[in-house]
C-alpha cells in the first residue's frame, strides 16, 4: 500500500472520525472518504444521555473535531449517506445515492444500533431509545412535556439518563431484570453503594423484575411487571443494550464472532479479509486482560482501535492499545474505571463509601489472587485512578494495604509499591 492510495471508512462516528484524523497523523497522503448515514458532522456520542438530554446548547458542542477540520485535511465527507454494500474481492463499496467507491483499504466503524424490544416496533408513541443526536433530541423534547419515565435497563446508559431525568424534576422508574445495577461490569459491592445512591434521590428503582407486557395509552405507556404489579409513565426509555451494526461485514463475508456478534479483527484491527479493517462498537477482539475476545462498547476502545487501525492500514507501527479505561457521570459522581473485571478479584476499598455523602470520593481495588492490581474503579477520584495506570498495565504485585490507605497520598503508596516489589532502595 502507497501513501497515495484511496482509503474509505465506513461511518463517521468516533471510531471512523478518528481514524481519519489518524491517518493524515501517520502521513497518508492518498484520498480519504468517510462515509456516514447520519447527517450532522461526526460527533461525541457520550454527552447525549448528560447535557445534551437537558440543554439544547449542548448539541453544538459536541463535534469530535472542529466544523473545518475535514475540508482543511482533505477529508472528504459523504453525510448523510450509507454504504449499502462492498465488494471486497473488487475493493469497491457501493453508496445508497448509486456512487461507488473504490479503495485499496477500507475500514468499517459501523457501530451499532440500540436493541428494541421485539413487541414494541421503532416509532411506538411515548417509547424511546438513545443512540443519536436525533434520538436525545426527540427525547429531550418529551422530556420537557412529560412529568414522568420509565427506564428499562440499570446500565451505564439507563442509569445517566435516569439521573438526568431526575435532576431535570422528572418522577422517575427504573427497572432491571438482573438482581444489581451494573452487574456485569462492576462488583456487588459497588452496585449496592449505587443502588441506595439512585434510591435516595426519590428514583423507584426495582431490580430482579420483568416486564410481562408494554402497552401505549393515551397520556404514555403502561407497563406490567411480573410481581403483578403495573407503572403508567408518560415516557419509556428501553437502555438494554447494543446491536452491533455487522450486516454489512456480514454480506462481505467477514468473519463474526458467533457469540458476540462483533467483527472479529486481530491485534492490528484487521479483519478475515487482509484489506479490510474495522474498529469500535461493531468488532469484537481478543482482550489480554480476560484471556477472551470481546466486544467493547467504550469511547477509549473506539479511539484506540482507531488509531491502531488507522497504523496498521499504512503499515505504520503503532503503539499497543492502552489498557481499558471507561467513565460515566451519574447521581453527582464521576465514575472512571480502570483494567477489567476479571472474574475472582477481590476487592478493597480505599476512602469512605457512604451513600448519603453529597460529594463522595473513594476507590474500589480489584486484586488477583497474586495481588495485582487488574480493576480499579474510582468515584470522584479520576486523579488517583491515573497513578495506577503503570501498575495495571505492568501487572505489579502489590501491597493492597498502602494502596488503600487513604491516609497515604495515592502516588506516594503507588511509589512505596514499585519500590518494595522490585526491592529499589
Ligand atoms: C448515549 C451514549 C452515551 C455514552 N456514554 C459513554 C460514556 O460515558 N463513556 C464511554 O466510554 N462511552 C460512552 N458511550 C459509548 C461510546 O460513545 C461509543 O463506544 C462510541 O461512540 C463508539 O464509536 P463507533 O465509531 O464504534 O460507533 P458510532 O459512534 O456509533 O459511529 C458509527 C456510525 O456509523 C454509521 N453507520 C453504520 N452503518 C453505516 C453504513 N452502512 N454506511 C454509513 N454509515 C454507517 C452510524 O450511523 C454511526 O453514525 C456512550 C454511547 C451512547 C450512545
Amino acid at each position: 500500500m502507497s501513501h497515495e492510495d484511496p482509503i474509505l471508512i465506513v461511518g463517521a462516528g468516533q471510531a471512523g472520525a478518528t481514524a481519519a484524523a489518524a491517518l493524515r497523523a501517520f502521513g497518508h497522503a492518498g484520498r480519504i472518504v468517510m462515509v456516514g448515514s447520519e447527517q450532522p458532522l461526526p460527533y461525541e456520542r457520550p454527552p447525549l444521555s448528560k447535557a445534551v438530554l437537558c440543554d439544547a446548547a449542548m448539541d453544538e458542542r459536541i463535534g469530535i473535531h472542529p466544523a473545518g477540520f475535514h475540508a482543511d485535511h482533505s477529508i472528504e465527507l459523504r453525510l448523510g449517506t450509507v454504504v449499502a454494500s462492498i465488494d471486497a474481492a473488487r475493493s469497491v463499496a457501493h453508496c445508497s445515492d448509486g456512487e461507488a467507491l473504490s479503495f485499496s483499504r477500507c475500514l468499517l466503524a459501523t457501530g451499532g444500533r440500540a436493541r428494541g424490544l421485539p413487541d414494541l416496533p421503532e416509532g411506538t408513541p411515548g417509547v424511546h431509545t438513545i443512540r443519536t443526536l436525533a434520538d436525545a433530541q426527540a427525547l429531550r423534547g418529551a422530556m420537557r412535556q412529560g412529568k414522568s419515565l420509565v427506564v428499562l435497563g440499570a446500565g451505564f446508559l439507563g442509569l445517566e439518563i435516569a439521573s438526568t431525568a431526575r435532576a431535570m424534576g422528572l418522577e422517575v422508574a427504573v427497572l432491571e431484570s438482573a438482581p444489581h445495577v451494573l452487574a456485569r461490569a462492576v462488583p456487588v459491592a459497588f452496585s449496592q453503594w449505587l443502588e441506595q445512591r439512585v434510591r435516595r434521590t426519590g428514583i423507584d428503582l426495582r431490580l430482579a423484575c420483568r416486564c410481562t407486557s408494554i402497552r401505549p395509552c393515551p397520556d404514555g405507556v403502561e407497563i406490567a411487571l411480573d410481581d403483578g404489579s403495573a407503572l403508567h409513565a408518560a415516557l419509556l426509555v428501553v437502555a438494554i443494550g447494543l446491536v452491533p451494526e455487522v450486516e454489512l461485514a456480514r454480506a462481505s463475508g467477514l468473519e463474526l464472532n458467533p457469540v458476540n456478534g462483533g467483527i472479529r479483527i486481530d491485534a492490528q484491527c484487521r479483519t478475515s479479509a487482509a484489506h479490510i479493517f474495522a474498529a469500535g462498537d461493531c468488532t469484537s477482539q481478543f482482550q489480554p486482560l480476560l484471556g477472551e475476545e470481546i466486544r467493547l462498547e467504550s469511547w477509549q476502545s473506539a479511539n484506540e482501535q482507531a488509531r491502531i487501525a488507522a497504523g496498521g492500514m499504512l503499515g505504520v507501527a503503532t503503539e499497543p492499545a492502552a489498557t481499558p479505561w471507561f467513565w460515566t457521570d451519574q447521581f453527582g459522581c464521576n465514575v472512571q474505571m480502570l483494567g477489567m473485571p476479571v472474574p475472582g478479584l477481590t476487592y478493597q476499598l480505599r476512602g469512605s463509601q457512604a451513600p448519603d455523602d453529597a460529594t463522595p470520593k473513594f476507590l474500589l481495588l480489584g486484586f488477583d489472587s497474586e495481588a495485582r492490581l487488574c480493576h480499579a474503579i474510582a468515584v470522584n477520584a479520576g486523579g488517583d485512578l491515573r497513578q495506577l495506570r503503570a501498575l495495571v498495565e505492568r501487572r505489579t504485585p502489590c501491597r493492597a494495604a498502602a494502596l488503600c490507605d487513604a491516609s497515604i497520598p495515592m502516588r506516594q503508596a503507588v511509589r512505596d509499591t514499585v519500590a518494595a516489589t522490585y526491592s529499589l532502595p
